[in-house]
């Protein structure tokens, strides 16, 4: 069988190669456009979110994970109605973005009959991220038909003698049919595509002018900013100092895996993988980085070595440094990738400026889990909040403009109680940041011994500030003294910030 650290990639075609031999000439020819590792830094204005897919790797490494596959994009089979700029209307709601955040909000404003027009470089893609959810979350939004793998439970490692059962089914997110789906009702709902990105955007009294890439021009009266991290429009007028998740994951061919196929792995914290590597270990110890799995059948697996949150964030190559080794000490030998994902997500950080002329959703909207880094139920379970808004007030006798739209869809997207919310999750990554690996073994022990109605709650924001006051109480009476001393000492300074801030933002 070829050992990890032998490979070199081709496209789903595995070679022996000794590792630095013939490296840099492969290398080169098949990433033309790549990031450079070394090059990126993290904690810039707009972070870099989706490398380049082989823009990860050193020439002077020890041919770390190399067996990367080609890219494959892949296409829906779809006939986009396309945007017609020379007749110069205005649409109700251009949607920037056809990620899931922007599409499920076109899909529902077009449906009460206003004129939608959504603009992606990309719009027929489907999308590159593995997207994984609580079952229960897609069960609340009648979409179980959008999961194509579903496992009983879950499972968390916190080392070597304590595994957790966790009795909540986790699925895997079938983003083929979920964006088909979405596309297909865009379609029927009259919603017009233009494949180009935006560059611009010029307000004036009753409508927005959104200059794209290709020239094009399109008047909207209201605007949403759905791009995702990149941000591309939506204002944030304080310091961006988000913590940053990072991850490397593979979906592989392997000949076997220790794991059960019934259970996901939502947290491996062992780090056995890494004792006759002292360097490595050490640095695990610091910023701990945990493995997280999807087996799909006892040969199929999809496995990702994940930096919960760190700022500034890991170097992409030090996680697949650990994965290597982590897949060695497992066993695990991979026979092929299907896909693999590069994964930097910012988690916390300031608002944007709320409210503002543009409105945005999901990565723009500062709406992902600052403790978690999930957002993909709770941006679909946002979207009908943000398309009533907008088709309350464009809709309504009153004739809103689209100032005063912006202005209620902020106020309804970020309401004080969600507000908090943040602000108490916020609380919760400022703690995170602070662990090493012995601390953030003691945080999950406690953590998923918590009623399930809490950690559930924690984990799918469905639990406010009254009830997290009371979440974190039951988790520091669950926490070893150790844990209690450690919390009480990394999150003083954390707990005064977040009464601050909670004092601070009132109605
Ligand atoms: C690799 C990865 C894995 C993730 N896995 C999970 C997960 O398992 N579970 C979970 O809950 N969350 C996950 N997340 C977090 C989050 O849910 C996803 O990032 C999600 O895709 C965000 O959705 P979105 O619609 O806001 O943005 P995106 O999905 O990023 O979509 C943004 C869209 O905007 C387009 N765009 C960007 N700039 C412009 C422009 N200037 N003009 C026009 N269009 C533009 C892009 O091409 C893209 O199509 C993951 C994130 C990443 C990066």
């Amino acid at each position: 069988m070829i050992p990890m650290d032998t490979l070199l990639k081709t496209p789903n075609k595995l070679e022996f190669l000794h590792p630095l031999h013939g490296y840099s000439e492969k290398f080169s020819n098949s990433c033309s456009s790549r990031v450079q590792n070394q090059d990126f830094r993290f904690g810039s204005k707009k972070p870099i979110v989706r490398w380049g897919k082989c823009g990860n790797l050193r020439a002077s490494s020890s041919a770390l994970l190399e067996l990367v596959p080609e890219f494959k994009k892949e296409n829906l089979d779809f006939e986009l109605p396309l945007y017609d700029s020379s007749k110069g209307a205005v649409v109700d709601l251009a949607v920037v973005g056809g990620g899931p955040a922007g599409l499920a909000v076109a899909q529902q404003v077009s449906e009460a009959g206003l004129s939608v027009c959504a603009i992606d470089p990309n719009p027929r893609l489907i999308w590159p991220n593995n997207y994984g959810v609580w079952v229960d979350e897609f069960e609340a939004m009648d979409l179980l038909d959008c999961l194509d793998t579903t496992w009983s439970g879950a499972v968390v490692f916190i080392d070597d003698k304590t595994k957790k059962d966790l009795d909540r089914p986790y699925g895997r997110v079938n983003r083929k049919l979920l964006k088909s789906k979405m596309l297909q009702k865009c379609i029927s709902n009259g919603v017009k595509f233009h494949q180009a990105k935006v560059i611009k955007v010029i307000h004036e009294e009753t409508k927005s002018l959104l200059i794209c890439n290709d020239g094009v021009t399109i008047q909207a009266t209201v605007v949403l900013d759905a791009t995702g991290f990149s941000r591309c429009l939506v204002q944030y007028d304080k310091l961006y100092n988000p913590g940053y998740q990072v991850a490397y994951g593979i979906l592989a061919e392997v000949d076997e895996h220790p794991f059960d196929v019934d259970k996901m792995l939502f947290m491996d914290w062992r780090d056995s993988h890494l004792n006759n590597d002292m360097e490595l270990k050490q640095r695990n110890c610091r910023i701990p980085t945990f493995l997280y799995a999807m087996p799909f059948s006892s040969t199929k697996i999809f496995l990702e070595e994940t930096s919960l949150v760190a700022r500034p964030g890991l170097r992409m190559d030090d996680i697949q440094e650990r994965m290597v080794a982590r897949l060695k000490h497992l066993g695990i030998r991979v026979k092929s990738i299907e896909e693999d994902e590069q994964c930097v997500i910012p988690m916390g950080g300031p608002l944007p400026v709320l409210p503002q002329r543009v409105v945005g959703i999901g990565g723009t909207a500062g709406m992902v889990h600052p403790s978690t880094g999930y957002m993909v139920a709770r941006t679909l379970a946002a979207a009908p909040i943000v398309a009533n808004s907008i088709v309350q007030c464009l809709g309504s006798d009153r004739g809103f403009s689209g100032g005063e739209t912006s202005a209620q869809v902020w106020k309804d997207l970020w309401p004080i109680q969600r507000r908090r919310q943040r602000e108490f999750f916020c609380f919760g990554m400022d703690i995170l940041l602070k662990l090493d690996l012995p601390g953030t073994r003691r945080f999950f022990d406690a953590f998923f011994d918590l009623e399930p109605h809490y950690w559930h709650g924690f984990l799918s924001s469905r639990l406010f500030l009254p009830e997290l006051i009371f979440f974190g109480l039951s988790l520091f009476s669950y926490a070893s003294n150790t844990s209690r001393i450690e919390i009480m000492a990394k999150g003083t300074l954390p707990l005064v910030n977040m009464i601050n801030n909670l004092v601070k933002d009132t109605e």
